[in-house]
């Protein structure tokens, strides 16, 4: 276990698990940096953290997607918290169409947000911690569309299936002092599920739908999911490579139509 005070930097941090992540590891004594586009969304997040004694949380404006803006904000936060021991890349877009609608602006903006963005800033906090000599933890948010095919998602699909392959070869690289994980999450009640099902023209019967789905029956909540998060980042001290599927059996539990 990496010693405490911990600073850890979550991407996505304005809105749903990211945002979870941020408030969970602040209340376990974490300083935060979060991330986000929207300075006033990740700005409001970051206010209501609580105080802890290791320094004050930040906000930064980032887009993962590009290079400059993510060399440029991990250069600030090391001038401003010191070298991180933490990263939690919960950045994410995702926009259902079916295949013969999928545009290559789409698919290059999903890849983009999803991979490479998860690639960009793994790449220069690791490089920090290594430079540093800093024992550190990175936590990627794959998705249960990571591991399975899912109609109309094939943009989705590829990004999270992308980001098992780049923490499995990060693990492999940076051991034994950094650890990489990645968090396989089914459906989570957040904003990003919510456009999700709005854009079926019916989120009731969408809802339902994704109820009906899941061998558990729920849709979960950003707290649990990123009580899951911060496990693996923190506690899971012998896991790395680990993709753990926290889905309601969506992957691992074969759900035929006679089972509830
Ligand atoms: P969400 O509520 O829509 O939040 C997404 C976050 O990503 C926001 O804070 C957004 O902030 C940020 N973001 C998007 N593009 C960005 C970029 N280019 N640069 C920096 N930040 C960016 O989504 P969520 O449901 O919490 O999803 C979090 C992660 O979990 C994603 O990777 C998602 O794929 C994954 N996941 C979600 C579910 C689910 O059912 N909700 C299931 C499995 C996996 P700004 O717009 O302000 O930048």
């Amino acid at each position: 276990m990496t010693p405490s005070p911990h600073t850890t930097v979550v991407t996505g941090a304005s809105s749903g698990i990211g945002a979870a992540t941020a408030q969970l590891l602040a209340a376990r004594g974490h300083r935060v940096v979060l991330i986000g586009r929207n300075h006033d969304a990740v700005t409001t997040i970051k206010d209501g953290l609580p105080d802890i004694e290791a320094g004050p949380h930040h906000a930064l404006t980032c887009d993962v997607t590009i290079p400059t803006q993510v060399s440029t904000a991990v250069a600030s936060i090391i001038e401003i918290t010191g070298v991180p021991d933490g990263l939690v890349n919960a950045a994410g877009i995702c926009s259902p169409v079916p295949l013969d609608e999928l545009t290559p602006e789409s698919w290059m903006a999903t890849l983009q947000t999803n991979l490479t963005g998860t690639f960009l800033m793994s790449q220069a906090i690791a490089t920090g911690m290594r430079r540093a000599a800093v024992s550190g933890s990175i936590l990627n948010l794959g998705s249960e569309a990571s591991l399975i095919g899912m109609p109309h998602y094939a943009a989705y699909c590829a990004s999270k299936a992308g980001v098992v392959g780049l923490t499995r070869s990060m693990a492999a690289e940076l051991a034994p002092h950094i650890r990489v994980n990645v968090l396989c999450p089914g459906p989570v009640d957040t904003p990003m599920l919510r456009a999700e099902l709005e854009m079926t023209g019916d989120p009731a019967a969408a809802w339902e739908a994704e109820l009906a789905r899941v061998p558990l029956g729920k849709v979960a909540t950003a707290h649990e999911t990123a009580d899951a998060a911060v496990w693996l980042l923190t506690t899971a001290t012998n896991a790395t490579g680990s993709v753990l599927s926290l889905d309601g059996g969506t992957t691992g539990a074969f759900y035929g139509a006679n089972s509830r």
